[in-house]
């Protein structure tokens, strides 16, 4: 049986360029980068090659991108490193409650050392309102974080606005935009951020690899004490070979994204219009025309999410719920009740994510088998509702 994956928003397969990019750094560029002698001084070369390549992606100058083991990294130095560098102007930050756990977790952390943390809501397309940002600012906001698209319904929010009013109002801003980058067009100088989370398994690179930009002159506190790498702020022998297969993955993504772009919204509305013609009482999560190319949430009312995602996987199909198993119970998904779904609705959730290699048979495949899926679920779950 050929599997289908659909699910390039948890993580996607590294691409054969990438590995190609990893093998030879892993080969050839073994010396430690702080190293005086001809070893380290290649590795540098590469470390910094890499640093340069992968800042231009995103409208960055390379002394503004420190290297860290991912978007969770990323996250938490940018939120935890601006709080603490931030400390003595103020103890308020300004957050959504549709974020990435990496973000929440972090601001539950500062709270729980006496920051406060305002949780602006969405409507119910997941959109937040800049409005409410703005609103929500007060003279000791030290920092505002907004996603810059989610990772469970594809909603891209207005950055480039929420980026002005930060600035006008003179707070740090910060944007997760791990599922971002290689999907839309990101300019860190367009969108007015001061520091953006990048992660290289969501765009064909390297897992336990990604970035932080930093603006020059925005205080930042490391988290982790240590050497001089990384200006300090994250010191630790560097994962030159991770690195540089990470730059050739964002390099690839930027370079491809107008194809890429094309290509994934192909499929995703062959899908929304296969499940809304062939299935009764569905119902498609975030908006559409804010949307990530690649990402399709879709509710089947009646049906629990955990056994459709159980049942396609059986048939060699990859998907994912925004449901999150705690202690043997399945909590709904705090995006979609964020966006007031109920909680039925939103534990009847799929999110189907598209990739460079899946094609319109893959969808007819789907298309073909989830109708029936669906309507065995209903009927079984009115059977135990009988009884
Ligand atoms: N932020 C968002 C929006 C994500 O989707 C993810 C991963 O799912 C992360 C952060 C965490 O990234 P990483 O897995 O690289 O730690």
């Amino acid at each position: 049986m050929d599997r289908i994956y659909l699910d390039h928003a948890a993580t996607t397969p590294m691409r054969s360029e990438v590995q190609q990019a990893l093998a030879e750094a892993v080969a050839r560029t073994f010396g430690n980068a702080s190293s005086v002698h001809s070893f380290g001084q290649e590795a540098k070369k590469l470390l910094e090659e890499s640093r340069e390549r992968a800042a231009l992606r995103i409208g960055a100058a390379p002394d503004e991108l420190v290297f860290t083991s991912g978007g969770t990294e990323s996250d938490n130095l940018a939120i935890r490193g601006a709080a603490y560098a931030l400390r003595d102007k103020g103890n308020h930050i300004v957050t959504t409650t549709i974020e990435h756990h990496a973000v929440l977790n972090c601001c539950k952390a500062l709270e729980d050392e006496g920051f406060e943390v305002s949780y602006i809501p969405v409507d119910a397309e997941c959109l937040v309102d800049p409005e409410a940002v703005a609103g929500a600012m007060r003279p000791e906001t030290i920092l505002v974080s907004v996603m810059m698209a989610n990772n469970e319904t594809g909603t891209v929010e207005p950055i480039a606005e929420i980026g002005d009013m930060a600035r006008k109002a003179g707070v740090a801003f910060h944007t997760d935009a791990v599922q971002a980058v290689g999907k839309i067009p990101v300019d860190v100088e367009e969108l007015g951020v001061d520091l953006l989370s990048v992660s290289g398994h969501k765009i064909y690179g390297p897992k336990g690899v990604g970035a932080l930009y930093v603006r020059r002159g925005t205080p930042l506190r490391q988290l982790v004490y240590g050497g001089h790498h990384e200006r300090s702020l994250r010191p630790g022998t560097e994962n030159v070979a991770g690195i540089a297969a990470f730059a050739k993955a964002i390099e690839l993504a930027v370079e491809e994204l107008p194809e890429a772009d094309a290509n994934l919204r192909r499929l995703k509305e062959t899908l929304a219009a296969g499940i809304i013609e062939k299935i009764p009482a569905v119902r498609r999560n975030g908006s559409r025309e804010c949307s990530l190319p690649h990402i399709l949430n879709t509710s089947f009312e009646g049906v629990e999410g955990e056994s459709l995602l159980l049942n396609l996987d059986l048939m060699g199909i990859a998907v994912s719920t925004g449901s999150v198993c705690t202690s043997g119970a399945t909590d709904p998904s705090h995006v979609l009740l964020a966006m007031c779904l109920a909680s039925q609705l939103a534990q009847s959730s799929m999110r189907f994510s598209f990739g460079r290699d899946n094609t319109t048979a893959q969808v007819e495949r789907l298309l073909e088998v989830l109708p029936e899926i669906v309507a065995r679920l209903r009927e079984l779950s009115a059977i135990k509702m009988n009884n």
